[in-house]
């Protein structure tokens, strides 16, 4: 049961994640009860009118300082990250802000008696040395960009907080998010849901990625609601302090498209792989989530069929809400 007297702050609220999980939280604790906070103002109407934003910078830790004792937070939810592409731009700023804003937050909640924190991890922790198939757990990292060096630093630092200090911090390793609310951040994953917003808009799509790259994802509803059941569980039934593998699906750009075509039959795709291929390529296929079922139960619930009948179907409703 979800404690309704916890006051909640979500760092990167504005982002992919963020904007849909600050709805989320907000729906289970109250609008009061979750501050979103951002470096950028919102540009979401249902962020904004469904309780408190505050501008915040991860990289201020006086501001968050300050904030944090007006509000005496209960909960972090850390979101705000430099994503896989992005990440290999700036490689210098991506490690700063990845991991300057991660202590920031693991040394708040000590300095504030903030009793839970989420900070998300991701597929890119492994590499090209990874098992591609299943993924265990538990095994060979090796990450090859600058964002999967970063998240598996954080992870160890997790794990080292909880371990020190008792820091109540839980993990997800992400695979790739597709939602049709927001656009996404600059990650690797990011045609599948580009590809959507073509197929709705009636425009083919150049796909930066070989047709049979396939590689793990998750529907924006199964990633909310496995980031508030690992949030929810009891700490006991916690095992891994690092990060968690979850799984959802696995596909192709072939695949997707096939999908697609299901249900808009005169959509093309065309490939042009670029410079995320190579990314893509170090990253596991399929993932092994079964520490994640065992200890909080985990189980996810969208196929890429059903993913698709939902995508195209809220876009459509969006378009002709803005046309
Ligand atoms: P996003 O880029 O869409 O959102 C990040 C948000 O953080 C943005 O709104 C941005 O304005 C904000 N931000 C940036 N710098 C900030 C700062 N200095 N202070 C405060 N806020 C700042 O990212 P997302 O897709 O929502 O990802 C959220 C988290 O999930 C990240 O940690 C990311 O690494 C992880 N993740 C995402 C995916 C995915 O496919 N989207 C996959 C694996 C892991």
């Amino acid at each position: 049961m979800a404690n309704t007297q916890e006051t909640i702050l979500v760092i990167g609220a504005c982002g992919q994640l963020g904007s849909e999980l600050t709805l989320s939280l907000r729906a289970i604790y109250g609008g009061n009860q979750v501050v979103a906070a951002d470096i950028y103002e919102p540009r979401q109407a249902d962020l904004l009118n469904s309780g408190p934003f505050e501008k915040l910078d991860v990289l201020d830790p006086a501001g968050m300082a300050l904030m944090a004792t007006r509000y005496k937070f209960t909960q972090v939810y850390h979101l705000a990250a430099v994503l896989s592409a992005t990440g290999e731009k700036d490689p210098k700023f991506a490690w700063r802000l990845n991991m300057e804003g991660l202590f920031h937050v693991l040394d708040l909640a000590l300095a504030q008696g903030i009793q839970r924190v989420f900070w998300p991890s991701s597929i890119a922790v492994f590499g090209p040395d990874t098992p591609r198939q299943q993924t265990p757990q538990h095994t060979i990292m090796n990450p090859s960009t600058v964002y999967g060096i970063s998240k598996q630093a954080g992870e160890m630092w997790c794990a080292y907080y909880y371990k020190k200090y008792g820091l109540d911090i839980r993990s997800l390793r992400y695979p790739g998010l597709i939602g049709y609310k927001t656009l996404p951040g600059g990650g690797t994953t990011d045609y599948a849901v580009d590809i959507y917003r073509k197929a709705v808009a009636g425009q083919p799509f150049e796909c930066y990625l070989h047709q049979d790259t396939y590689l793990p994802m998750m529907y924006m509803p199964d990633a909310i609601k496995a980031t508030i059941d690992l949030m929810q569980a009891p700490a006991q039934s916690i095992s891994v302090r690092e990060s968690y593998n979850i799984s959802g699906m696995s596909f192709s750009p072939k695949e997707i498209a096939t999908s697609i075509q299901k249900f808009v039959p005169s959509f093309k795709i065309i490939y042009k792989p670029d410079s995320r291929q190579q990314i893509a390529d170090s990253w596991p296929q399929t993932i092994s989530d079964h520490v994640a079922r065992q200890d909080w139960g985990w189980q996810p619930t969208f196929n890429l069929d059903a993913m698709t009948a939902d995508m195209l179907e809220n876009l459509k409703a969006q378009l002709s809400f803005e046309a």
